[in-house]
């Protein structure tokens, strides 16, 4: 087959989730664009600056779900305290989850610690994606980043960023059900397009080029080191990709309880084994004392309303300033998880990240009602 140049392949629209159909040359320049467009726009994190294998895990796992800036001042912090595997390793749990709180999926931290364990004290480190599969917290898109930035492995990242720019590289009009099943159908593209002399740096800069060119709104086209390969970058309608269903969005109400007992708060800490924020504390959800949403009388005037997202859940929290009738105690029998917590404890404590910020709004507020008064 004769090689085209200068112009974008025909592509049939069942091999668009296979492999890219660029010529040779094609891929070779789409490489080349790439990596040196990247050390001339990369953005200096620590973890790029002073790279190492440990570096690059604390930094993965941290970046997983959460934007950079976010990332950047906990990454500093957990150095200073947890400077390679083997002290990570010798961490207590709670320590570990103090050191991430406000990070959120908490989880991570606890892999990370579990994946420290598994690691410290080894005379050599595993190199390959599945053998970095093998370890907890550590799923496709990891084990390929880890693996090319530390070891030079062979190995393409396919994340949202990705995904969002080789949908519109080819301008593929095919619906996926979530990003998940988008990611599964680029996997084969990355892998094609991945540059084999210097896997880390390509991946780099693909995460690059989509967290500051490539942005799901008003991506900026016409500073783009691949427009000449972008479909949809040069048809002017990139937003359109990638197509990814509708989510059903269900709306949850969640009353919760401002509960104080001279200098302590009420307090529920989930179990060690809950799903979803073990042994971390939060401020207690009314049903817990037998308390219904809409219930205003028994529940009390309410202090604040906040609202947020969890994947698919829309939640709107209100926080009542709640008094246990007359005569009736709190029931802090073992396994309610309910636990009077002094003020001068609670910075002790870890917090889930919004309870910590409205714990320590509500507290601001009451010093300062009481200095008025
Ligand atoms: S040309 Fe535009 S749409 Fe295409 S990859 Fe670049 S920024 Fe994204």
């Amino acid at each position: 087959m004769p090689e085209r140049h200068n112009a974008l392949p025909e592509l049939e629209p069942s091999s668009l989730l296979a492999v890219i159909e660029f010529t040779e040359t094609q891929v070779k320049n789409f490489r080349r664009s790439l990596l040196s467009w990247y050390p001339r726009h990369r953005r200096a994190f620590p973890w790029r600056e002073e790279p190492s294998l440990y570096r690059t895990v604390v930094s993965e796992f941290m970046l997983q779900q959460t934007q950079v800036s976010t990332v950047l001042p906990y990454f500093e912090r957990w150095m200073k305290r947890f400077p390679d595997f083997e002290t990570l390793a010798n961490a207590r749990e709670s320590d570990v989850l103090k050191h991430w709180e406000g990070l959120g999926y908490y989880n991570r931290a606890r892999n990370l610690r579990r994946l420290a364990e598994k690691l410290s004290g080894r005379k050599s480190m595993p190199e390959t994606p599945e053998a970095w599969r093998e370890l907890p917290g550590v799923g496709p898109y990891t084990a390929a980043a880890v693996t090319s930035i530390a070891f030079g492995a062979r190995a393409a990242c396919v994340d949202g960023n990705v995904v969002r720019i080789l949908s519109r590289i080819h301008s593929d009009d095919t619906e996926f059900r979530d990003g998940g099943a988008a990611a599964r159908a680029y996997t084969a593209t990355a892998a094609a397009l991945l540059d084999p002399a210097r896997p880390g740096d390509h991946n780099q800069a693909m995460m690059e080029l989509g967290a500051t060119v490539c942005f799901r709104t008003k991506p900026l086209c016409t500073t783009c080191p691949l427009l000449r390969f972008c479909r949809a970058g040069q048809g002017g309608d990139p937003e359109k990709h990638p197509v990814l269903a509708a989510k059903k969005v269900t709306r949850v109400e969640v009353p919760r309880l401002w509960c104080r007992r001279d200098n302590s708060l009420l307090l529920h800490r989930a179990s060690g084994t809950a799903r979803r924020l073990a042994d971390l504390y939060e401020l207690p959800d009314a049903q817990l004392l037998g308390l219904e949403a809409g219930d205003t009388e028994s529940l009390g005037p309410i202090l604040l309303r906040r609202k947020r997202s969890i994947t698919r859940y829309r939640i709107t929290e209100t926080i009542h300033r709640y008094s246990p009738p007359r005569g009736r105690k709190v029931p802090l029998s073992a396994g309610s998880g309910l636990e009077w917590i002094p003020l001068d404890r609670l910075n002790g404590i870890t917090l889930s990240g919004p309870h910590r910020k409205w714990v320590d709004e509500l507290i601001a507020a009451e010093g300062e009602a009481d200095s008025d008064g």
